[in-house]
């Protein structure tokens, strides 16, 4: 049987810790659906065709992986889909608490969806998307945490604002 999985996540925007995670992941699963919540209350800088977009094109390379996005309840979405499994990263112990909080919540919701936890190439384990766009909107470089492209747009996005 093929073996799937399902990294959610904001993505806004993505960054080489989220690639690090999704290279990883797509090592050990058949398909990787990399899926981008849309949950608008957490007002992201980017729409989610731009999230989508920037997303696309940093994992063209990797074959195994499809990108996707999803409303409302997460576990709802792997139930509908057939996928059994959800992958997080985990950067740091501050991290733990929310998504412990998040994978025990989710298996509340449906036992039969499994959460696993993969951790970043240590140099990576220190970035977050909110960090790079205060970087960026103060005029700093950026480079060594996105791809070009990510870069390219949080530019535009920060400097008309
Ligand atoms: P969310 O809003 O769902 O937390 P994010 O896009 O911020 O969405 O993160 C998606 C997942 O990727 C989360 O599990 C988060 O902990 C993980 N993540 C974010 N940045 C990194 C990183 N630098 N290294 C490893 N995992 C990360």
């Amino acid at each position: 049987m093929k073996r799937i999985a399902l990294y959610p996540g904001s993505f806004d925007p993505i960054t080489y810790g989220h690639l690090d995670v999704i290279t990883r992941a797509a090592r050990i699963f058949d398909e990787l659906v990399v899926a981008v919540a849309m949950n608008e209350e957490k007002k992201p800088l980017f729409s989610l065709p731009e999230r989508l977009a920037m997303l696309h094109e940093s994992v063209a390379g990797i074959s195994n992986v499809r990108v996707e996005h999803f409303e409302r309840l997460l576990v709802d979405y792997c139930s509908r889909n057939g996928i059994p499994v959800v992958v997080r990263g985990l950067r740091a112990i501050s991290d733990f608490e929310f998504e412990f909080q998040m994978a025990l919540t989710n298996k509340r919701l449906n036992d039969s969806v499994e959460t696993i936890f993969m951790m970043p190439k240590e140099s990576y384990s220190f970035l977050s998307s909110r960090m790079i766009k205060e970087i960026v909107s103060m005029g700093g470089p950026v480079g060594s945490f996105v791809p070009d492209h990510v870069e390219q747009m949080l530019r535009t996005k920060l400097y008309k604002k």
